[in-house]
């Protein structure tokens, strides 16, 4: 099927009118709407209105609360701890990042752990807004199980992201955020609609045998990045978004879960770093030039620029016009 051109507004009203339709009050419909409209914004269209039909499920299923209203408790004066009161993700951020920067801002260093959320979304936009603030910011959270780690063939991690940003003066943060399987599954969802081969590595048909047919591979089971050094990461995933927050691994999210094509629940692990506090006097300058030098090298690009890119485009987007007609089947 066709793309549609719609703006960057009309993706935002779309969304949000979506989810007030679907049961969420004004603040969480929001809230998510945001997240959806940053994510066409910048091009991760695999977590962007990709993603509506997922969580109007959640929603309809009961899974989800669209009138959550999170909850911070101070445990230290560095240590957060926010019920995200089983709403979506992006609520509990909008609620409890600014605390979690002032918090860094005082003490040089702060850690939030979001417990009971549902999370689909891409994570840049909570380590980026930390690295706005001039701190540096690392997010990860897991998932279901969709991955096998190192050595098997059965799923066991989830996709398990992970993001970290760093601020630069006048500048675009550089910001990575990337599943810690070698392609998102979203990514792998979209292949598998638009009929595309995936290049060699991304997952095992359900037999355990290499594919490149992103259908048979969501069948079967996605592998982690770079082997065993990504199956390790995925491992450290899960233990700071379960094993540190206190909330459930990949497979008791699976356990848990009503399977209704929406996001599990589960917990998110989010730290921020205040350089002011931590490193020299000089360290932005010091840090510029590294840049300057890496980006000097031929080849070389920051992480995040790709994104950086498309939002300083026009307002237009290109979206599917079959999930374009679903999202407004919701209205
Ligand atoms: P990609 O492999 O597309 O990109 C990973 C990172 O690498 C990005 O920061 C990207 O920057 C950077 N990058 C890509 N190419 C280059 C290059 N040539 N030089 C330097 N940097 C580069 O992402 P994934 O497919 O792994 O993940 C996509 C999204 O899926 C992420 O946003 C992730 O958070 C999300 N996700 C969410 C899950 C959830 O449960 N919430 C689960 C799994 C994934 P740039 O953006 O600029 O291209």
């Amino acid at each position: 099927m066709a793309n549609s051109i719609v703006t960057l507004d009309e993706i935002k009203k779309l969304v949000t009118d979506v989810f007030l339709k679907q049961g969420c009050n004004k603040k969480n419909a929001n809230a998510l709407a945001n997240t959806i409209t940053k994510a066409e914004e910048d091009g991760s269209s695999s977590h962007g209105l990709f993603r509506v039909p997922g969580y109007v499920a959640s929603l309809k299923s009961g899974k989800v609360n669209g009138n959550a209203s999170p909850k911070l408790e101070k445990i230290t004066p560095v240590i957060l701890k926010c019920d995200a009161d089983n709403g979506f993700a992006s609520t509990a951020h909008e609620f409890s990042l600014p605390k979690l920067v002032d918090a860094a801002k005082t003490n040089g260093v702060a850690v939030l752990s979001i417990k009971g959320c549902y999370h689909f979304a891409a994570l840049w936009p909570e380590t980026e807004y930390l690295a706005q603030q001039n701190l540096v910011g690392f997010a990860c959270t897991a998932f279901k199980p969709s991955v096998a780690p190192a050595g098997a063939k059965e799923a066991f991690f989830g996709t398990n992201p992970i993001s970290m940003a760093w601020p630069r003066n006048g500048q675009d943060p550089v910001v990575f955020d990337m599943a810690t399987a070698t392609m998102a599954k979203g990514e792998v969802m979209i292949a598998a609609r638009d009929g595309h081969p995936l290049p060699d590595g991304v997952g095992l048909d359900e037999n355990g045998k290499p594919s490149n047919d992103p259908t048979e591979i969501l069948k079967g089971v996605l592998l982690p990045f770079g082997g065993y050094k990504g199956s390790a990461i995925s491992l450290m995933v899960e233990l700071f978004s379960a094993g540190l927050t206190g909330d459930v691994f990949s497979y008791e999210a699976q356990e848990n879960d009503n399977n209704d094509g929406g996001p599990p629940s589960g917990g998110e692990f989010i730290m921020a770093l205040n350089p002011e506090i931590i490193s020299n006097p000089n360290w932005e300058e010091h840090c510029t030039n590294f840049f300057q030098k890496l980006t000097s090298i031929d080849g070389v690009r920051l992480p995040g620029s790709r994104r950086h890119k498309n939002r300083s485009g026009d307002n237009y987007r290109s979206i599917n016009e079959e999930l374009l007609l679903k999202v407004r089947s919701y209205l």
